[in-house]
């Protein structure tokens, strides 16, 4: 069974197509650039390990979708010999809102109309992702159409945790609560996390901690997300990239009163010029690294507020939890910064969490654990793979 996953952005459309069973990738690409003048395609065979990158006009998303097509059908690298063969397409949504709390099969305009309503959520990436859909149904005629939401996961956080304290009918009437994000991610580091160690995912308590561009953190209690540090966007929680993660809201008035601006310029403020990039210049974490090294004050304070604001979370989420089998740490810089996984378990003690400095070293790319003999709580790095959950849930769909 071949399947697809798409995901689409803005400006661009990563895809991988999968086999199963035996959970292959065949191929993995990305196209980016879409609309502008040219574009960029990158196209891998996985079982070969060739690889070709060319520049191309692509001006919308059909046109990327359709070259997407063309590589998977074309010559003796082909790996289908008709679209035909694709069962179905896997898409990563981003927000799913309370009305899509699972992976869900998209048939009908009807429904399409209904991911289209919920775009006021996620202006940023649900026109992009649904434009997505609606370009496989075309190309991929016989596949079936999956949603895959980064919001379904949370939707098992109870209200006394989703609900903001503000007047009610603007939850009534607007769905404005928190939801979450990365729930793929955090779904399955999670679960990878509870089978390495050998423990039932449905017993399994966890810290989740993806640090990517966007960074977030997740409470799982049980098999299930019971907290989790983004909210009604992804805007709140950690310091990320270039978001601010959590700060006091009447910052916002301030900048519009105050320094007059309009909401588009706060939006791009808070969206863009935040978070890392707003403290140090750089979203790009490696930079900041090698500027501390160097003892740039502002790489050493946005590291150390980076830092500062995982542990406040840990610290919360110990207790949310009261009993913690396992900090996870994932996203490219859960996955490969050392020190920053250092400085975020340093002196943990209390709360069992004890690193093992030269395991924490090693450099691997599989899932691993990082901690003391003698730590309660196990450390572990779980290289994420949200293309594989989307494939792992779409096949659940089908079968
Ligand atoms: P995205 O959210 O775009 O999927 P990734 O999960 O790829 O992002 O993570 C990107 C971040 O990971 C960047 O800030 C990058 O600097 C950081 N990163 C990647 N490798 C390293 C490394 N070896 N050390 C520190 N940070 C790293």
């Amino acid at each position: 069974m071949k399947i697809l996953i798409l995901n689409a952005g803005s400006s661009s459309l990563k895809y991988q197509l999968f086999e199963f069973p035996g959970k292959k990738v065949l191929v993995s690409g990305l196209i980016e650039k879409i609309g502008e003048t040219s574009g960029r395609v990158k196209h891998k065979l996985t079982t070969s390990g060739d690889s070709v990158e060319y520049e191309i006009q692509v001006p919308n998303h059909q046109i990327a979708l359709e070259e997407v097509a063309s590589l998977l059908l074309k010559g003796e690298n082909a790996v289908v010999q008709d679209t035909s063969e694709i069962e179905a397409v896997g898409h990563r949504v981003v927000h799913g809102a309370e009305k899509f709390s699972a992976p869900t099969l998209i048939h009908s305009e009807d429904m399409l109309e209904e991911l289209r309503n919920l775009s006021y959520l996620a202006p940023l990436h649900n026109p992009a992702n649904i434009t997505g859909i609606e370009v496989s149904m075309r190309v991929f005629q016989n596949a079936k159409q999956i949603a895959v939401f980064d919001t379904a996961f949370h939707q098992t956080l109870p209200s006394h945790v989703y609900r903001y304290a503000i007047p009610n009918a603007l939850y009534t009437e607007h769905g404005l609560r928190a939801y979450g994000f990365h729930g793929t991610s955090h779904q399955y580091v999670a679960r990878e996390g509870a089978e390495f160690l050998g423990m039932d995912p449905g017993r399994f308590n966890a810290i989740s901690i993806h640090l990517g561009n966007g960074c977030s953190m997740t409470a799982v209690k049980e098999g299930k997300s019971v907290d989790t540090s983004m909210g009604l966007t992804p805007m709140g929680g950690l310091i990320m990239g270039s978001r601010p993660g959590d700060f006091d809201p009447s910052l916002i008035l301030f900048l519009a009163k105050t320094l007059k601006m309009d909401l588009g310029e706060v939006d791009n403020l808070l969206n863009k010029k935040s978070g890392l990039k707003g403290l140090a210049g750089e979203n790009d974490l490696r930079e900041i690294l090698k500027r501390y090294d160097n003892n740039h004050p502002l790489a050493q304070l946005a590291i150390h507020m980076y830092i500062y604001r995982i542990r406040k979370y840990i610290g919360a989420y110990a207790v949310v939890l009261g009993k913690v089998d396992a900090l996870i740490f994932t996203a490219g810089v859960g996955e490969n910064s050392a020190f920053i996984r250092e400085g975020v378990c340093k002196d943990l003690d209390i709360l069992g969490i004890k690193l093992d400095q030269q395991l924490n070293s090693a450099n691997t790319k599989t899932t691993r654990e990082i901690q003391q003999a003698d730590s309660r709580v196990k450390v572990l790095v779980v290289p994420t793979n949200e293309e594989l959950e989307i494939a792992n849930e779409t096949v659940k769909l089908l079968v």
